[in-house]
């Protein structure tokens, strides 16, 4: 079933999750026991990230310098299919714009069709360290937004190539957005006029990259519907469980953490797991409250936390 139609059907709060693909050379069986730890929480969907290639330089026995490309995290298609067709939970494939050309786009919404997965969340990516060269026959998106315009293209049958007896395909698009901005917009106004951009070339719903602050995401929302953005905003959270990561998630995530919670956790360092869950069940509480459309939970590598929590609300 699709996300959107989940949304418009509910009759309870909605938790969605998102996973990480294993890195390169290692089984999938952790993965498979996150799903079992979620699946009892009936999951509307759950997500599962993409992630393109990056260039590595090695040293050969000769001194010279070998330029390598490497994929870290493979999977997200076959992943997605097994938790489609094991688990019988919705998915939802990330795709990307960086790294990939179109066709190779086509080609993996064609395989994630034929797996029966109707969902995909639709991304630019961030600039690697490696830039893929295009042969000149081949053609790339380079904004989310047109990425969205090629899935709702194959949607209407439109392929790149002229195919015999093709069938359209038949995808829900979600995008992502940024309450605090994304990092390379000049303002906020901006970006969510490049988010109003993503919707008009046909996304279905948004969902937002992680915040602590929930006024932050109440105000974002606000600051959507007056630009004319009337598509559903999934609240995206995550569960801050460490000390380190005071530093490291302003850093990645280019968001600020509430005087409040790093207070807290700066007086307790060795409670901070205990201090970022109740952060993060009191967040859910109040966007419940104020009668969000469901809340996406950033599983990582913290399925035991994010699965209490939501129980919490069960
Ligand atoms: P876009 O919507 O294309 O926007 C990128 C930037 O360009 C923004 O600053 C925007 O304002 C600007 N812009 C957009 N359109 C235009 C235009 N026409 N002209 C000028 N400027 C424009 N990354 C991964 O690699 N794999 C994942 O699985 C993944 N999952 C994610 C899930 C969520 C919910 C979120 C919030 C992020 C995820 N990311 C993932 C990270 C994402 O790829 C990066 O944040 C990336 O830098 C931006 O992606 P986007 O789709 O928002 O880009």
């Amino acid at each position: 079933m699709k996300v959107i139609e989940h949304i418009e059907r509910a009759r309870e709060p909605l938790f969605s999750y998102e996973i990480v693909p294993p890195p390169r050379g290692r089984s999938v069986k952790d993965l498979v026991d996150v799903v079992e730890t979620l699946a009892p929480l009936n999951p509307p969907w759950i997500d599962v990230t993409s992630h393109s290639s990056t260039a590595y330089y090695q040293e050969k026995l000769d001194g010279s310098i070998q330029k390598r490309t490497l994929k870290k995290r493979p999977g997200t298609i076959g992943i997605c299919g097994v938790i489609q067709n094991r688990f019988r939970i919705d998915t939802v494939a990330h795709v990307l714009c960086l790294g990939f050309s179109r066709e190779e786009t086509e080609d993996a919404l064609i395989e994630l069709s034929f797996l029966g997965i109707e969902n995909v969340l639709a991304l630019r990516g961030d600039s690697p360290n490696f830039q893929k060269q295009l042969r000149p026959d081949r053609t790339a998106n380079h904004y989310a937004a047109d990425l969205v315009g090629q899935v709702k293209d194959l949607n209407q049958g439109k392929f790149l190539d002229e195919l015999d007896k093709a069938q359209p395909l038949n995808f829900c698009v979600g995008v992502a957005a940024y309450p605090e901005k994304h990092f390379e917009a000049a303002s906020l106004k901006l970006d969510i006029q490049n988010l109003k951009r993503k919707v008009e070339a046909g996304a279905d719903y948004i969902v937002t990259q992680m915040f602590f602050d929930n006024k932050k995401y109440f105000a974002f929302v606000e600051q959507c519907r007056a630009a004319g953005i009337t598509v559903p905003i999934i609240p995206g959270l995550k569960v801050l469980k460490s000390v380190p990561q005071l530093k490291s998630i302003p850093k990645n995530f280019y968001i600020d953490l509430p005087d409040a919670l790093v207070d807290e956790i700066t007086e307790n360092p060795n409670h901070a797991a205990e201090v970022g869950e109740r952060w993060t069940r009191r967040q859910t509480e109040e966007l419940l409250a104020a009668g969000v459309p469901g809340v996406h939970y950033y599983v990582l590598n913290d399925v035991h936390t994010v699965a209490r929590i939501v129980k919490s609300f069960k």
